[in-house]
């Protein structure tokens, strides 16, 4: 019998339950090579298919416009946090850095090891970031190379509801982690990029979408593999991709353009992120928030319960329960729900009635 768990893990995340099938069924097999994916050539026929059309997925559930490119990259997000800087930081040149959390702070020290970069705004307080800053806190510089966002903040469980305007400055985001969650405004994005394992796919790949202005303007002189310029010209086939991420990246855009693209996602996200908050707020001194409410994400929850014994029995009672992935950051405790594509209204409807009966025999 298969012992199907509900996981709300924060990454490597979910995958939609019909994309792990498909796999399954095509591993020996795809695409009637008699081949698995993972033992064929990437310059075939068939991996050459897959690969264009996934990026050609992405392009359209993003509703990209034409002067943009899509990379398809190994190395994580934490890669991008150092090539954004090598190409795009020009010597004399400064970037801007908007701090709300971890994932921010270690783009802006990996920029400092390759250039001038500099804090508009931090929203730390006593070591915490439990907050979006305003526009009127941020302090610009208006002739900043870019100004490096996180939308969602994975760890503390805030979300940038409306982007920051950066006064003709090319915003750059790292979105690893609410890609394909919402629509938004493309046009003032010099530079987007994704680490697949939260909501494009498994890890492996990450996605880049780079403005062609922007590439023009990339630095020359660094190595190959780490120039932009260097995976446009190639297609993202300079050198072997990572073939079966991209596969499984293709079969989970797939699914999600089945079920309605961005518009459905973004839906779903509104009634799963409801049904958390309201639970959370239906039993504020059990569970304990301490995100600023305006800045609270709807791919990740965040509190905590009032002893660390109740949320380890929180989690242990949940995990009997089905209910798994709910342990909070390493670097911070407590209980986070993420909320990603492939987790349903339902899972998440199911979830938050357990937490309801908990917090009435334990509270
Ligand atoms: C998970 C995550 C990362 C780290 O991604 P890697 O692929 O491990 O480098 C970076 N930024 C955000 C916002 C994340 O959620």
């Amino acid at each position: 019998m298969l012992k199907k768990m509900q996981n709300f893990g924060a990454g490597p995340a979910q995958l939609p339950f019909e994309a792990l099938q498909s796999a399954r069924e095509e591993i020996y097999n795809f695409r009637g090579t008699g081949l698995s994916v993972m033992c064929i050539s990437h310059r075939s026929k068939e991996y050459t298919e897959l690969h264009a059309e996934t990026l050609d997925l992405l392009r359209r559930l993003l509703n990209l416009p034409e002067n943009y490119n899509i990379l398809l990259l190994h190395g994580g997000a934490s890669l991008q946090f150092a090539m954004v800087p090598m190409n795009l930081l020009n010597p004399g040149n400064s970037a801007d850095y908007i701090i709300t959390g971890r994932w921010s702070l270690k783009a802006f020290n990996e920029a400092q090891t390759v250039g001038n970069a500099r804090i508009a705004a931090t929203t730390e307080q006593d070591g915490k970031f439990l907050r979006i800053p305003k526009q009127e806190a941020l302090n610009l510089d208006s002739k900043a190379a870019y100004c490096h966002i996180t939308s969602n903040n994975t760890v503390y469980g805030t979300q940038w509801r409306q982007f920051p305007g950066a006064a003709g400055v090319p915003l750059v985001a790292d979105m690893s982690s609410d890609i394909l969650s919402r629509q938004f405004d493309i046009a003032p994005f010099g530079l987007i990029y994704a680490g697949a394992q939260k909501n494009l796919g498994p890890a492996g790949v990450t996605a880049v979408i780079i403005r062609e202005d922007i590439v023009e303007k990339c630095r020359a002189g660094l190595p190959t593999l780490l120039r932009y310029r260097t995976h446009v010209e190639n297609n993202s086939l300079y050198s072997t991709p990572p073939c079966f991420a991209v596969y499984m990246m293709n079969k989970t855009l797939t699914w999600l353009q089945s079920r309605g693209g961005i518009e459905w996602a973004q839906e779903q996200s509104v009634l799963k992120a409801g049904l958390v908050y309201g639970t959370i707020d239906s039993a504020p001194e059990f569970f304990i928030s301490s995100v600023e409410e305006e800045s609270r994400s709807l791919m990740n929850a965040v509190f905590r319960l009032p002893t660390e014994e109740l949320e380890e029995a929180f989690i242990a009672v949940a995990s009997e329960n089905g209910f798994v992935g709910l342990a909070g950051h390493r670097s911070l405790g407590g209980i986070r729900i993420s909320m990603y594509n492939a987790v349903s209204v339902d899972s998440v409807r199911e979830l938050t009635s357990f937490m309801r009966d908990f917090a009435t025999k334990n509270g």
